[in-house]
C-alpha cells in the first residue's frame, strides 16, 4: 500500500524544551551575538525596501515576506526589547511584544527555507546591514532553541559523530580507493606528511566522484606532495550552515589541525562555496586571527597552476557562461580567478545578465539544496538563472562549486532542460595537456 500523501510540516523541532523555554533560550542567543555592529545595523535601516529587489527569492515570487529587511524581524525585537537604550520602557509597555512560539517557526521558513545567506541585498544597502551576516546570527538562536528544518537536523547529527555528512572517517580510505580504481588515478590517504592536505565537499564522495578524480589528476601533474586524511576531509561544514558555531569550530579544526600535524602548509578546499566562506574566512576566529596554514580553493589552486605553468590545458573554443557561486565570489572576492581559467580553456566568455559580485544565487546556498521544504522556492529561483543562462546562447554552462552544481543539475531536471552545469575543475582535468 502506497503511503498516504502528508503535507510537508511548515516547521521542525528538536529536543525536549517547551514552548517558553524555546523563546527564552533563541532571545538569549540572539541577544548574545550582538555585537556593536549588529545593534548598528538593526538600528539603522530606513526601510527603503532596496534589499527587496536584490533577492532572488522576493524577486522570483513577488511575496513581500521575502524582503531580507523583515527577515531581520527576531533580532529588531531582541534588541529593542533586550539591548536598546529604551529596552526597560520597551518591555514594560509591552512596545515591541515578545515572540512567541509561533512567531519563531514562521521565521524558521524565513531564516532557513528561503535565505542563502548569498549576501546580495547586504551589496544593495545603503546603509551597509550586512542582512547575510545577521541571518547566520539567527540561524544560531533558532539552532539551539532547537528550531531546525529536520533535514539540516539530520546532517548535523551526523557531521558531529562522523566529522562528515557523508561518511565516517574510517570508511574513507575504502571509498577513496574505489575512485582510484573507478578513474585509474591514485589517491594518498593517511600519509604521514605531505606539502598540501586536500579536503572534498560530501558529493565528491557520493555522486560527483568524477570531481575528486580530477582534482587528483592535476595535483598529480602540478608534482604535489598531498594527501587526503580521515582525521580531517570534509570541508563542507554543515555548522556554518546551521547556525551550530560549536560544530563549525570543531570542523574546522578537524581540516586545519590535521594539516598542521601533516606537516603541510596549505589546506586545499573543493569546489564549495560554503567551504570557502567557512574555512577560509571564518577560521581565523578559532586561530586568534592567525590561521597557521594558508587556506586555498581549487579555483585559485587552477588559477595558480596555469598561471606558473605547472599545468597546461588544451584550448576548447567554444563559447561559455559561468554561474559565480556566492561564497566564492561576492562574499569570497574570486571573481577573477575564474575567469582568468575560463580564458585559459580557450572559451568565449559570455556573461550572464548579473553575473560576478552582483551575480544571483542558485536558490540552494546556505543548506537550503538540502532542504526539501524549500524545493518549490528553489523551482522559482532557478527558472530565474535559466532565463538568464538560455539569453547567452552560450554552450556550456560552467560553475565552481558542487552545491551549486547539484541545485542547478536538481532544476534541470525538473524542467528536463537539457544544458547540465559543469564543473570548472573537471573541465580542466578533461583537457590536460603534456
Ligand atoms: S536596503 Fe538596507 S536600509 Fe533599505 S530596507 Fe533593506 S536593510 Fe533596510
Ligand atoms: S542573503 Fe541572499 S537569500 Fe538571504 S535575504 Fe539576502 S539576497 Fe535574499
Amino acid at each position: 500500500m502506497s503511503a498516504p500523501n502528508r503535507p510537508i510540516p511548515a516547521f521542525d523541532r528538536q529536543g525536549e524544551l517547551s514552548q517558553s523555554e524555546r523563546i527564552d533560550v533563541a532571545m538569549r542567543s540572539f541577544v548574545r551575538d550582538f555585537g556593536w555592529t549588529a545593534a548598528l545595523h538593526v538600528e539603522s535601516c530606513v526601510r527603503c525596501g532596496l534589499c527587496a529587489e536584490a533577492c532572488h527569492f522576493y524577486r522570483a515570487t513577488g511575496d513581500a515576506k521575502y524582503t531580507p529587511a523583515l527577515k531581520l524581524e527576531p533580532i529588531r525585537r531582541a534588541y529593542f526589547r533586550e539591548v536598546g537604550p529604551f529596552a526597560p520602557i520597551v518591555r514594560a509597555l509591552d512596545l515591541v511584544p515578545r515572540p512567541t512560539t509561533g512567531d519563531l517557526e514562521r521565521w524558521q521558513e524565513l531564516v532557513y527555507d528561503s535565505c542563502n545567506m548569498c549576501g546580495r541585498c547586504t551589496l544593495v544597502c545603503p546603509m551597509g546591514i550586512d542582512i547575510a551576516e545577521l541571518v547566520r546570527d539567527m540561524r544560531h538562536g533558532m539552532f539551539v532553541a532547537g528550531l531546525v528544518p529536520e533535514r539540516l537536523a539530520l546532517m548535523d547529527r551526523a557531521a558531529r559523530q562522523w566529522g562528515s555528512t557523508a561518511t565516517p572517517g574510517e570508511d574513507l580510505p575504502d571509498i577513496l580507493a574505489e575512485v582510484s580504481e573507478r578513474y585509474g588515478v591514485a589517491i594518498p590517504c593517511d600519509l604521514d606528511r605531505a606539502d598540501m592536505l586536500v579536503t572534498a565537499a560530501p558529493a565528491e564522495l557520493t555522486e560527483h566522484t568524477k570531481a575528486l578524480a580530477g582534482a587528483a589528476k592535476i595535483l598529480d601533474r602540478a608534482g604535489v606532495r598531498w594527501t587526503m586524511h580521515r582525521e580531517g576531509f570534509d570541508a563542507s561544514n554543515v555548522g556554518f550552515n546551521n547556525g551550530d558555531v560549536e560544530l563549525q569550530e570543531r570542523l574546522t579544526r578537524a581540516l586545519i589541525d590535521t594539516a598542521v600535524k601533516i606537516g603541510a602548509k596549505t589546506v586545499l578546499l573543493p569546489e564549495c562555496g560554503h567551504a570557502y566562506g567557512a574555512a577560509r574566512w571564518e577560521a581565523g576566529k578559532w586561530y586568534a586571527g592567525e590561521v597557521p596554514v594558508r587556506v586555498i580553493h581549487m579555483t585559485e589552486f587552477l588559477d595558480e597552476s596555469l598561471a606558473a605553468g605547472k599545468i597546461r590545458v588544451r584550448r576548447i573554443g567554444e563559447s561559455a557562461t559561468f554561474h559565480d557561486p556566492c561564497q566564492i565570489v561576492r562574499r569570497g572576492g574570486l571573481e577573477a580567478a575564474a575567469r582568468r581559467v575560463l580564458a585559459a580553456l580557450g572559451f568565449e566568455l559570455r556573461e550572464l545578465q548579473d553575473h560576478g559580485v552582483t551575480g544571483f544565487c542558485c536558490g540552494g546556498g546556505g543548506g537550503v539544496v538540502s532542504n526539501v521544504r524549500s524545493a518549490p522556492l528553489r523551482a522559482r529561483v532557478f527558472e530565474m538563472k535559466k532565463a538568464q543562462v538560455e539569453a547567452t546562447g552560450a554552450k556550456h554552462f560552467v560553475t565552481s562549486c558542487g552545491q551549486c552544481r547539484i541545485t542547478l543539475e536538481q532544476g534541470a531536471k525538473a524542467t528536463q532542460w537539457t544544458k547540465s552545469p559543469e564543473s570548472l575543475l573537471e573541465l580542466v582535468a578533461d583537457n590536460l595537456v603534456d
